[in-house]
């Protein structure tokens, strides 16, 4: 909880003296910073992942929050590498948008694996036939202290943004990136496309600055040890 508000605090005296001044700050948190934070915005370009009940693309939800924690990890002077910067899917082979699908895939896994000391958090929402169902849900690679991770950003967000759910974190099982990564990696699932509520807080500022602040803290909490 200190360190969300340490982020928050972080974020808005960016807003009044910039944000090199803020990092300037932050370099004075004991923080192991030899990890890089590779940033993964699910889906992309061919692959839109699923619709949201509005209408709107899984993979602009993802771009658009994975940008905002970009700028939060770059506050609190973590190293980072975002996996897309734009709508793209990061493709090299392939003809049919399913073999792509398989290229894409192979080829983040290549640019998390040849990261040193790569540390990845993976951005997805979900979806539901029954639109009842909402809340932040976060999955873990089966390498390095993935389930730890998992574990403390699962409680933040029922402390936070989701109070009174009843979630619990989950070994990504069956997600290709997530099982061929070598290093530390959580999936989170920031809420659900197929929730009209959820679905119209996931599309505003606020509530992705705030889910933003909660996985940036949660992470440099998890670097300071
Ligand atoms: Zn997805």
């Amino acid at each position: 909880m200190l360190f969300y508000i340490l982020v928050v605090s972080l974020f808005l005296t960016a807003t009044y003296w910039g944000s090199r001044a803020t990092s300037v700050i932050a370099q004075k948190i004991p923080m192991d910073r030899n990890h890089t934070v590779i940033i993964d915005a699910g889906h992309g370009g061919v692959d839109g992942g699923a619709t949201s009940c509005s209408g709107k693309l899984e993979s602009a939800f993802n771009l658009e929050i994975a940008l905002r924690l970009n700028d939060l990890m770059h506050l609190l002077g973590l190293h980072t590498k975002m996996i897309r910067t734009s709508d793209i899917s990061v493709y090299t082979q392939g003809e049919t948008i399913a073999a792509k699908k398989v290229s894409d895939l192979k080829e983040r896994v290549r640019i998390v694996s040849e990261t040193e000391n790569g540390l990845l958090v993976s951005i997805h929402q979900n979806t539901f036939p029954d639109g009842r169902y909402s809340g932040a849900q976060v999955f873990y690679g089966p390498e390095g202290e993935g389930r730890e991770l998992a574990v403390q950003l699962q409680q933040a967000f029922i402390d936070t943004v989701n109070p009174g759910s009843n979630r619990t974190c989950k070994e990504a099982e069956g997600v290709y990136l997530m099982q061929h990564i070598n290093c530390t990696g959580i999936l989170i699932e920031c809420g659900f496309l197929s929730n009209p509520e959820e679905e119209a807080k996931l599309r505003d500022d606020s509530y992705q600055q705030k889910l933003c602040c909660v996985i940036a803290a949660t992470v440099g909490q998890f670097l300071t040890k």
